[in-house]
Parts: C-alpha cells; structure tokens; sequence
C-alpha cells in the first residue's frame, strides 16, 4: 500500500477502530503516525480499506468527478471513435470497486464494493446522467460482491428501461446485449483487439471457438471470411444470445451447447482439425488458492486444442485470472505443448485493450493474457 496499491488488509493495520462503518471514509497512518492516505472502509470485507486519495486530501464528491473526468478524456483520446467501450475500470482508473461502461447509449455501472455502491456511486450519479446517456443501468452481478457482504441487484437507476437487447457495436460487429431481461448476456471488451486479430487471419480457414460466450470472436473469425467457424459453450443462455448474434449479423455459426472440456477431447478423437482454435474460458482461479488447480485446469484444455491443429494452426489461448500471472499462464501452455509434442513459433502475446488500463503498481490488473502460437 505504501508502494501505491490501494488495498489495505485487515492483518497489515495494527489499530484498527472496532466500530468502523461499512463505507465509512478512513485516514489510514503509517507507524509513524503520518496519514498515508484516505479510502472507504468495509468491515465485512478481508480489504478493510481501499485508498481513495493520498497525502492529506480528503476524498468528496468534487474528487470522484476529477477521476471520471480523467477517465472518460483519456478513453475519447485513445479510442476516438469506439462508442461501445469501459470508460471506468475501477483501481485501475483510480476508483477502485467501480465499473462503468456504455452499451448501445446506456451508462451500465458495476460496483463490485460496498464503497463503490454507497459511496462512490451517489457522488457519481450525476455526472454520469451528464455523460448524456439514454438511462443509467446498475448491473451488480459479480460473484466477488459476496465477499463484501452484497448481494446481486439488477436495475434501472435513471430513465426508462431498454424496450428490448441493445446492440454493441464493435469493429463492423453488432452484438444483441439484455442489459435487463430475458438471457441477461453482457459483454466483454476488453478482447477487442484480440478478437479483431482473430477476425484477420481467419480467412479460408476452419475455426473453434470454445467458451465462445455470445460469440466474441466467432463473430468476427466469420465477418472474416472462415469457411466454417464453430462455437461451444456449457451455458444455454450463452448459445442462444450466440445464435441471435449469428443471425444479426447476417453469418453462419455452428453453436454448440458442450462442456468444453469433453466436447475438445471428443474432436481429437474423431481426428477433427481446426485451422484456428480459441480458447477464452472464464476465470479458473478466483483466487491464489485456486491457483494448482488453475494452471492444471489451463494445460488440460491447451493440451486437447493443440491436438486438434494441424502444421500451420494457430491456437489463441487467453486466461483472464486475475490470481494467474503471465509467466504462469505461459508456463501451463509450455506443460501443455511438452504433453502433446506440439512445437511451434509464439505469433504474439496479447493484453486488454486501452479501455482496460495497467497499472503498474497494481499487478490485479494485468489480468488478461492472450497468447498466440502457430504449429510448425
Ligand atoms: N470468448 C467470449 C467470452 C468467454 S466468457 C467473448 O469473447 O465474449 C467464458 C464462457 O465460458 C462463458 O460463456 C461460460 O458459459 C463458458 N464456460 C464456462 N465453463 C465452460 C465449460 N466447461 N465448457 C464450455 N463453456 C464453458
């Protein structure tokens, strides 16, 4: 925390008040005594603090407006003409627990603390609305919330609801989003530059999609000219929103509702092969304790994709662990090639686009790991 990282944990504070309130705005000292800095405090929660401010000034509503206004500045510099976008990647953009995105004209807010939604947000709340959007949705739906003490909310918080899904608009793709009803899909966008690479070498080619999702990048591999392009994923909701998606776009996917695992395993043994396999599975290690079985989990399906390549195929395998590093991704990729005699050429090593910010001082949020081999 005194190298910048904004989490303080309950075991690195020697005093701590036994009646903080959830959300309540702390000064956090040094054992000298010196205030560090200011966060919002939740006492359900193992990060007791996230530091808002440092030095002496006090967080406030004026704050958080300077942050959003950094934020939203630097996203309409670096993608000028992306409307679709992440415009508040929370600790990476200085407002820890705090997502905002715009999906097809509406602000769409992710808190993922308690003192994004209560604190954090009602500062915010405005300006969002001044950001001109069509209404602003509260999408509080990730799983990490309940280490916070929060449950699952899914509303309008100004203007009228979306009559139906709204269309996302990425790179010449339309992607069909239920930010309220019906499949309540999403999307990712931090892929978008990868999914485009994807989209420009997928010409004549055969391509797997596995943990295809909604169909981020069998989308584009056929927008790309594939001569065949099939997705699998375990989630019906996920198939269905595939299949709409397919049809707005006016291309043809294979969809396939599988346990990717099995469904991998089964094409090499029928002798399948695919010029191009994607892998992009949901996050195997939630955290530094589910790291063994991650990285086990990792080799498996790159093992079982890399059987399915022939001479010249290219396999693009992302992890978006926030607990798996880069030299552990690559490393399960390493194992995997060891196990299936696979040699090849790395064409690439990929992150998040711009809209996801790195920062240095906070290793979190170099989450995503894209990597690209051709078979030789
Ligand atoms: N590639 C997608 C995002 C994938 S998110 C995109 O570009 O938008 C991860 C997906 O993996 C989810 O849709 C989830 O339903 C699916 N999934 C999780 N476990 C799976 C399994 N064992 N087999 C197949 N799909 C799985």
């Amino acid at each position: 925390m005194l190298q910048g990282h904004p989490w303080v944990f309950r075991g690195e504070l020697q005093d701590v008040p036994d009646d903080l309130a959830p959300g309540e705005i702390v000064q956090v000292a040094d054992a000298r005594g010196r205030v560090v800095g200011s966060g919002y405090a939740n006492p359900e929660s193992s990060i007791l603090v996230r530091i808002l401010t440092r030095g002496e000034r006090e967080p406030d509503a004026q704050w958080a407006k300077e942050r959003l206004d950094a934020a939203v500045t630097r996203r309409r510099r670096d993608l000028p003409d992306v409307s679709d976008l992440r415009l508040v990647h929370a600790e990476a953009d200085g407002l820890p627990g705090l997502v905002l995105e715009v999906m097809g004209g509406y602000a769409v807010v992710s808190p993922d603390t308690l003192g994004a939604q209560e604190v954090l947000l009602p500062w915010l709340l405005d300006e969002i609305r001044a950001l001109g959007p069509e209404g602003v949705v509260l999408r509080a739906v990730s799983p990490s919330r309940q280490h916070e003490g929060l449950g699952l909310e899914l509303r309008m918080l100004a203007g009228d609801p979306p009559k139906g899904p709204v269309e996302v608009h990425e790179e010449g793709i339309v992607y069909l989003v239920d930010l309220l009803g019906g499949q309540k899909t999403g999307h990712y966008f931090d892929q978008r530059q990868n999914r485009l690479r994807v989209g420009a070498w997928s010409a004549g080619r055969r391509i797997l999609d596995a943990f295809a999702y909604t169909g981020g990048f069998a989308l584009h591999a056929a927008r790309g000219g594939a001569s065949q392009v099939t997705a699998i994923d375990s989630s019906s909701e996920a198939i269905a929103a595939l299949t709409r998606n397919a049809e707005r776009n006016s291309v043809t996917i294979e969809a396939r509702e599988e346990n990717a695992f099995d469904a991998l395993r089964a094409l090499s043994q029928q002798r399948e092969r695919f010029d191009l396999v994607v892998l992009d599975p949901p996050p195997f290690a939630r955290g530094r304790s589910h790291l063994p079985a991650a990285l086990r989990a990792y080799k498996e399906i790159n093992l079982r994709a890399m059987r399915l390549l022939p001479p010249g195929g290219i396999l693009c395998t992302a992890s978006c662990s926030h607990a798996v590093s880069e030299d552990d991704f690559t490393g399960a990729v390493r194992a995997a090639a060891a196990d299936a005699g696979f040699s090849g050429r790395v064409l690439g090593s990929y992150g998040a686009d711009v809209d996801h910010p790195v920062r240095i001082e906070i290793p979190e949020t170099d989450y995503l790991h894209c990597l690209v081999l051709v078979k030789e």
